[in-house]
């Protein structure tokens, strides 16, 4: 007996090969099955999502959740299991000094699967600008707190902005790199500097201190040290760093993302691997809502559904060294599952520069599972006593 069927949807998962009408039962918070037609009566509830895209559960790589210790900071299911997405990595909002607040008062509190990096900056993302002077960074304090909580922390965050770059130079990032080695986790680095202020050449010094899975993250920023040269040429360091298997990140946030890059980029054939939001509480409501509109974003850009899928799923998986448990639809692997739907229509999305691109297909959250639990997408805030409307989606539900 299942916990839960998921039926009638269809199925797209790349990464195992699936792409068809099948149902997946869960059992005990794992995928048990996933064929076509299984029995109702097989499960003791029952979800049918006909005209669904079922996926496994989407994987936002760059998102900000330390809600309350920063003002960036969104409650993590807003942009996780209320919006489709089973997985976030928070991307550095927190620093050594201010670590201990995501397990002690987030983690407790959500039902998003949260995987914390830590900002090389011993206060995170508390204020910005984050470096503000060479007792910014507490290196050896950097080292304790990822070993105290080994195995949550799974990256260090630097980010190549003013005026870390001016106080530093390139040991900034240098830093973080030795502490991502000397703790055996990943470096994830943001490029783009909204600031204006330093040398945008300095993407060819940063690109060869990245190795095998390193993420490089704003993959499409206009902003000064992004990797398209004067020329309009991807600088050569992006191939050699590709070449090393170094991840290729297309945060959007607030200020780094643009389609005239990202068409520059895909046109000279170096395309990203993983898409992200890097969602924030002001992004949220000016620039970018959802990993879902990204999705629409690189439908719209010319990506196919499987790229798109895999860019939100094994991708990111594989780029956090989770992809054993997460990031794809496999019997025994945690169930993990976002239920989409895509809708017809003239739409259009906007990047930070405000240039718009006309998309025929937007990509909507229909049902989140976390670990075998179902959640539903929801929109924004609503009036007390808001009941969803179940919508096209019929339950049975017995004990
Ligand atoms: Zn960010």
């Amino acid at each position: 007996m299942y916990d839960l069927l998921i039926k009638g949807g269809r199925v797209v998962d790349p990464s195992v090969g699936l792409c068809g009408n099948l149902d997946i039962g869960i059992q005990q918070e794992k995928i048990a099955t996933i064929e076509p037609d299984v029995a109702p009566e097989m499960a003791r509830r029952v979800v049918a999502v006909p005209g669904t895209i079922v996926t496994p559960g989407l994987i936002d790589l760059h998102a900000h959740v330390f809600e309350g210790f920063t003002r960036l900071g969104v409650h993590p299911d807003q942009g996780g299991v209320y919006a489709g997405v089973t997985t976030i990595v928070d991307a550095g909002s927190a620093g050594c000094a201010t670590f201990g607040g995501f397990p002690k008062y987030i983690i407790p509190q959500c039902q998003t699967e949260i995987i914390p990096f830590l900002h090389i900056c011993q206060t995170g993302l508390a204020t910005i600008p984050d470096i503000v002077a060479e007792s910014s960074i507490d290196f050896d304090g950097t080292l304790r707190v990822v070993d105290r909580y080994k195995g949550l922390i799974r990256g260090i965050k630097a980010r190549m902005v003013s005026p870390a770059l001016e106080i530093f130079g390139m040991e900034m990032p240098r830093l973080a790199r030795r502490a991502a080695r000397e703790s055996g986790i990943k470096l994830m680095v943001h490029i783009g500097d909204t600031e204006k202020r330093y040398d945008p050449t300095i993407i060819r010094r940063l690109l060869p201190l990245l190795e095998a899975g390193d993420i490089l993250t704003h993959y499409f920023t206009p902003n000064p040290g992004g990797v398209i040269d004067s020329n309009g040429r991807l600088v050569p360091e992006a191939w050699e760093a590709a070449k090393a298997g170094v991840w290729f990140d297309t945060a959007h946030g607030q200020a780094n993302f643009s389609f005239d890059i990202g068409r520059r980029i895909i046109d000279q054939g170096l395309l990203p691997h993983c898409i992200s939001t890097d969602l924030t509480i002001p992004g949220r409501l000016r620039t970018v809502h959802s990993m879902t509109e990204m999705m629409t974003r690189f439908l719209a850009l010319g990506f196919t559904l499987e790229q798109v899928v895999t860019m939100c799923t094994a991708n990111p998986a594989k780029a956090i060294g989770l992809d054993e448990r997460l990031g794809s639809l496999r019997v025994g692997r945690q169930a993990d599952i976002s239920v989409l739907k895509i809708v017809e229509g003239d739409w259009i999305v906007y990047d930070v520069l405000g240039a718009s691109l006309p998309a025929h297909q937007a990509v909507l959250p229909v049902l989140t599972v976390k670990r075998g639990e179902l959640f539903r997408p929801e929109w924004g805030p609503r009036p007390w006593g808001w009941e969803p409307d179940p919508g096209p989606l019929s339950y049975k539900t017995c004990c």
